[in-house]
């Protein structure tokens, strides 16, 4: 069970005022990433507000005191895999300490507001990367109404495969093709068998999708290849993203037979640049939703009462799209769905859990997609082949236009955000990506 201190009193305020109030990064949030400014290589920082505290800078100028030096050293580099890779007591250290510099009547402020280099920069001005050097990238398939959806396209009668409800379901994905927002994805080329065809062809795929899925950031875990038990599978988490699978539909459906999705997937993947730490999350935690009466008993090692009790996350999330038609007019994004994480069938423990308990390394720096989010109406769909019935019902936007599927210049944007009665809220930061379009053959 994680703690409450005094870095969630919602009473708390920074001397940055941007962050008072902010909706993603108030100073209750503090979450990690890795930017560069105009005049600098990429940095471990921390966001506030509308700024961003340069953790290296601030070591360098001896902001740091007692343990939180020993945490701040394990951010020098240019990723965060070091501190990924310490205990988590240190990622706990550092964001007190940050916490305390960033809080009013704060020592620190003087010093990080004249010192040079800046130690706090303008968000705007500073460009994000990926937070870690990524091993591994395992996609689950853990939204059990998305799995019901899109089984049910396939097999009316039986949208759910028997083994759902036992195991959770995975595929390993490409981590090489991870990058942050805002991305722009080149509409990928494939092989796909059109409707009615009997042969294949490779082109641009005509069905391409987001999926919205929780980016899971592995820590220390099990370098040894020890199975990883339920109890402490939570300790084993980093952070948390949001995720944007994009994904070809039409190149999914000819080549995921029998080894599950390939190429479909393999394009890009997005991720929101910020790692939003379970200590941050610790107000949001809430009990995983009950399972339906006939369901079976997960199996013990996937069984843990404190992680039933306050295992889940409570975060709501939204997608909106922009289509370039809308941007020339200088229209906003229209939201086109809303969900919530409580519709996963299984905790991030659960995933840990089972993912190392054949032996599998899990190294820090790894992620988990958490697989498509989606409620059990048209808008809270977490991606356009549920929305749309792969098609079958576009969607009309405000603009008067339809979509079936994702065209060139749509913008997507994923959002998400906790609120808890007491606490400040906070949220992931935008997941945006564009789309551009596909290569000439
Ligand atoms: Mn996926």
């Amino acid at each position: 069970m994680m703690t409450l201190d005094r870095t969630h009193d919602a009473e708390l305020r920074s001397w940055v005022a941007s962050a008072n109030g902010h909706v993603d990064f108030p100073i209750q949030n503090l979450p990690l990433g890795v930017f560069s400014a105009a005049d600098g290589d990429p940095r471990v920082g921390v966001a506030i507000g509308d700024s961003i505290f340069d953790v290296r800078a601030a070591a360098l100028a001896g902001l740091f005191t007692g343990e939180a030096v020993v945490a701040a050293n394990l951010c020098l580099g240019a990723t965060l895999n070091e501190l990924m890779g310490a205990p988590p007591s240190m990622r706990r250290i550092l964001r007190a300490a940050v916490s305390g510099m960033l809080a009013v009547r704060s020592d620190a402020e003087a010093t990080i507001k004249h010192a040079r280099p800046n130690i706090l920069r303008e968000a705007a001005e500073c460009t994000m990367h990926l937070p870690a050097r990524i091993g591994g990238f395992t996609d689950f398939f853990a939204g059990l109404h998305h799995a019901v959806t899109a089984g049910r396209m396939l097999r009316p009668a039986n949208p759910l495969l028997p083994n759902y409800k036992h195991v959770p379901i995975a595929y390993n994905s490409r981590a090489s093709t991870i990058g942050v927002s805002p991305a722009r994805v080149r509409r990928p080329q494939g092989q796909v068998l059109p409707t009615g065809a009997t042969q294949p062809l490779k082109r641009a795929t005509e069905r391409f999708d987001y999926e919205f899925e929780l980016g899971v950031w592995i820590g220390r875990a099990n370098s040894d290849g020890e199975p990883i038990d339920i109890s402490r599978a939570g300790d084993v988490v980093f952070g948390y993203c949001t995720l944007n699978d994009w994904s070809s539909r039409d190149i999914q459906r000819w080549e995921a037979q029998p080894l599950g999705p390939f190429l479909a997937k393999s394009t890009a993947t997005t991720i929101s640049p910020w790692i939003i730490t379970p200590e941050a999350l610790a107000p949001f935690r809430a009990p995983q939703p009950k399972r339906d009466p006939g369901d079976p008993a997960p199996l013990p090692y996937l069984w843990d009462d404190p992680d039933q009790a306050h295992g889940a996350l409570a975060v709501n999330l939204e997608i909106l799209l922009r289509t370039s038609r809308m941007r020339a007019a200088k229209a906003a994004a229209e939201r086109i769905s809303s969900t919530d994480a409580l519709s996963l069938y299984w905790t991030p423990a659960q995933l840990v859990a089972h993912h190392s308990v054949n032996g599998c390394i899990l190294n820090p720096g790894d992620i988990f997609g958490t697989g498509t989010i989606s409620g059990d109406e048209g808008d809270s769909a977490g991606c356009l082949l549920e929305h749309t019935q792969d098609g079958e019902k576009p969607l009309t936007l405000g603009s008067g236009e339809q979509r079936r599927y994702l065209e060139d210049g749509d913008e997507v944007t994923l959002r998400a955000h906790c609120k808890r009665k007491g606490f400040a809220s906070i949220g992931f930061g935008d997941n945006r990506g564009e789309i551009t379009p596909a290569a000439p053959r």
